[in-house]
């Protein structure tokens, strides 16, 4: 089965069940059983801007599992970033990842197994209002676009990051809440119904 097959077959299981949870055993079903199953799911999320979600995004997701919340790709998705803007972006940021500092075409820091590969990233997401300019993009390791490197950093305790979230423009300090209760909706409700 080609590539396109197993991404347009993906894309049409996830068209067909929006809203639903969909388990990762399926989709690889799906997908033909190929290897890259969970790679084209992904692509249909950074090239083509459908929002599925995984347990990185909501916290009742459990890993492993993805949900497609709108049928609706995300509009001027970032694939108008041209190639000329993709290889200013990159060179400017020294084919370095700018969370983690992994460099193109070496080992990952935290993943050794995997070669680093790099993406253009939104510094500001497009969903919170971001462009496409040079200036809110940067150079993103495939690890860190998936979430997986935080896991591997130290992490800050709660008290430094509010530190961190009071010293914020409160333009931020909103978008750090949005994220939040992006990925943990239940405990927001909960929490908003106790007041
Ligand atoms: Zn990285």
């Amino acid at each position: 089965m080609s590539k396109g097959g197993a991404r347009a077959r993906l894309r049409a299981h996830f068209l067909a069940h929006v809203g639903e949870v969909l388990e990762g055993d399926d989709l690889r079903a799906v997908a033909g059983g190929i290897s890259e199953w969970a790679r084209r799911v992904r692509e249909l999320r950074t090239e083509e801007g459908y929002l599925i979600l995984t347990n990185n995004d909501r916290s009742d997701l459990r890993p492993g599992q993805y949900l497609l919340e709108s049928p609706r790709p995300a509009p001027a998705f970032a694939r108008a970033i041209s190639k000329e803007t993709r290889a200013y972006v990159l060179d400017r940021n020294g084919f370095t990842c700018q969370m983690c500092g992994a460099v193109a075409g070496e080992a990952h820091p935290y993943d050794p197994s995997r070669k680093t590969r790099l993406h253009i990233g939104h510094i500001i997401d497009k969903s919170m209002g971001g462009s496409d300019d040079p200036a809110n993009l940067r150079a993103i390791c495939s690890v860190c676009n998936e979430g997986a490197a935080n896991l591997t950093l130290d992490r800050p305790s709660s008290q430094k990051l509010l530190i961190q979230i009071r010293r914020a423009t409160s333009g931020d300090q909103v978008q750090a809440m949005a994220w939040l209760i992006r990925k943990f909706p239940l405990q927001a409700r909960d929490f908003l119904a106790e007041k």
